[in-house]
């Protein structure tokens, strides 16, 4: 039996064991950490004398394929819900909800008639549906992104709109409002501070939408999301799959295919005939103690501008907007604090630039008690999460907290109950890095800029082996840095797995 080990067992990791295991490999996952799961975890704490669960890192599940959700095993024991309600977006000079309806005839009326949208709505939604289309194609396939491939399936066109192009040019190839060019474009800066003028960056805008466990619409785990990685651990070591944990990695020795490692005050050692990091793309440079890699490495854009405020409220929190339809208590909000893309671009710019600590951008708020009791778990304390843009990298949060209130302040307006906010806990990008050891706070380990989305979000020097780290014969990376990104999916895990699989039967 052939032997694998996986550096991480963050989603990717786990993603990447799992389908590994069941190819009759030998498969032995190491991490740091003296639990499983990387970011994907829960955090604890007592208010009110009584103790509370919730996300420390991510909070939502949506860029899972449905594919990796059933062939793992996840779905029989994963219970989920995801909102079907419209998302509701306010501006700063908005009083009501604009609703991003899920029907495209109706959003195209709703875009019109509130933000004087008179462009093509139901064109870009087509067109972006066929993009998608696209990209699952890809992930089903385990397929290298490349741009010849995306031709044949797309055509020139909308190759050159939607994966050449810049964010900027698409947004203004289909609507004609400021607004919805904001709403639309919002995730280009996702994870951190990419431009909208640069080419490359439209492609972010059907990628935030290509998972396909709620048909590409984003939702809530039972009890929380941090329940995907326990479960997967557990079903990996039904599978077979060795778990060393609380373990530092001394020397990789690539000549014999050999890891020394110390765990728990005692030195161990493993053979591999294939490597996987699931880690940060920086860990393996350090690990080789590859120069040339190390400083390949050091050219890349790390930089993360996302944080995230968890505020528990002692009753449900009543939201102004719910009143006309309870269902809206689950609906995702996003709060603008710019009216106009430039101002957008210069927010995030300004954040990336550091010219202030928090450049408001946009904060999306999950409902997560809401879900919560849609999925009948009852706690004793609701809880909504503010993910917000733009912050800088230098602070963490305790020397932040007007930052903090600044944020709490601009959703709060919309609830009927603010007194009853109890605590709230604020994550920074600095405090992401020093958690989770995310180079420089990005939560896709490494920013979705341009020049490091879908086909250049590689670090192989082999275009055929899209998961190979630079040139190493059987050494792969397979973290979020790698494609398509970030999140909680583990496609990234499941491609080079697969990849792997098929070079090995070739
Ligand atoms: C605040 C926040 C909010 C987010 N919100 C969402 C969300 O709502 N929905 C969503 O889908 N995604 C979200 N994300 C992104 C998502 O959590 C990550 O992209 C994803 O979890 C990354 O998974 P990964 O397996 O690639 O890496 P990680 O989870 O970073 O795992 C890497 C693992 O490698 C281990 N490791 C590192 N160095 C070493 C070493 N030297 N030796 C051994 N082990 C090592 C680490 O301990 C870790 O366990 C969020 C992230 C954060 C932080």
């Amino acid at each position: 039996m052939k032997k694998i080990v996986i550096i991480g067992s963050g989603i990717n990791g786990l993603v990447a064991s799992n389908y590994l295991a069941k190819e009759d490999y030998d498969v032995t996952v190491i991490d740091k950490n003296s639990y499983t799961g990387g970011a994907c975890i829960k955090d604890s704490l007592v208010i009110e004398d009584k103790g509370i669960d919730f996300a420390y890192g991510p909070t939502v599940l949506g860029m899972m394929p449905d594919f990796i959700f059933s062939e793992t095993g996840l779905d029989k024991s994963i219970e989920t819900f995801y909102p079907k309600t419209p998302k509701l977006v306010y501006f700063p000079d908005s009083k009501k909800s604009t609703k991003i309806f899920q029907s495209h005839n109706e959003l195209e009326i709703e875009l019109e008639k509130e933000w004087g949208e008179k462009g093509d709505t139901l064109g870009f939604r087509n067109d972006e549906n066929k993009v998608i289309e696209f990209i699952q194609y890809l992930y089903k396939n385990a397929v290298s992104p490349s741009t010849d491939i995306a031709e044949n399936f797309l055509g020139k066109n909308l190759t050159d709109l939607w994966i050449r192009g810049s964010a900027k040019d698409l947004l203004d190839h289909y609507f004609t409002s400021e607004k919805t060019k904001l709403y639309m474009g919002m995730t280009v800066i996702e994870s951190g501070p990419a431009s909208i003028y640069q080419p490359g960056t439209a492609f972010t805008i059907p990628l935030m939408d290509s998972g396909s466990v709620f048909d590409g619409y984003w939702g809530y785990v039972k009890n929380g999301i941090w329940k995907i990685s326990e479960n997967l651990t557990e079903i990996n070591k039904s599978l077979g799959v060795n778990f060393c944990l609380s373990s530092k990695i001394e020397n990789i020795d690539t000549a014999t295919g050999k890891i020394s490692y110390t765990s728990n005050g005692s030195k161990n050692e493993l053979n591999y005939d294939h490597l996987l990091f699931a880690t940060d793309p920086k860990v393996p440079g350090k690990l080789l103690n590859n120069e040339t890699v190390k400083s390949k490495n050091e050219k890349r854009n790390y930089l993360g501008s996302s944080g995230k405020v968890t505020a528990f409220f002692k009753n449900p929190v009543k939201w102004v907007e719910s009143d006309s339809n309870p269902e809206y208590d689950t609906s995702f909000r996003f709060f603008f604090s710019t009216n106009t893309l430039e101002e957008f671009e210069n927010a995030s710019q300004n954040a990336a630039n550091k010219i202030d600590d928090y450049c408001p951008g946009y904060i999306q708020v999950y409902a997560e008690g809401g879900a919560q009791r849609k999925m009948n778990n009852n706690e004793h304390l609701d809880k909504i999460i503010l993910f917000t843009k733009n912050l800088s990298f230098d602070k963490s949060a305790e020397k932040l907290n007007d930052v903090k209130e600044k944020i709490i302040s601009r959703v709060v307006p919309h609830i009927k109950n603010p007194n009853d906010l109890v605590f709230s806990k604020f994550l920074t990008p600095k405090d992401l890095h020093e958690t989770f050891y995310f180079p420089e706070g990005n939560i896709d380990h490494m920013t979705l800029d341009g020049n490091q989305n879908f086909d250049k979000r590689t670090f192989s020097s082999n275009s055929n082996s899209f998961y190979k780290y630079y040139n190493y014969d059987n050494i792969y990376y397979c973290g979020a840095g790698s494609f398509p990104c970030g999140s909680v999916a583990g496609t990234p895990g499941y491609m080079c797995a697969k990849q792997l699989t098929r070079n090995e039967k070739q």
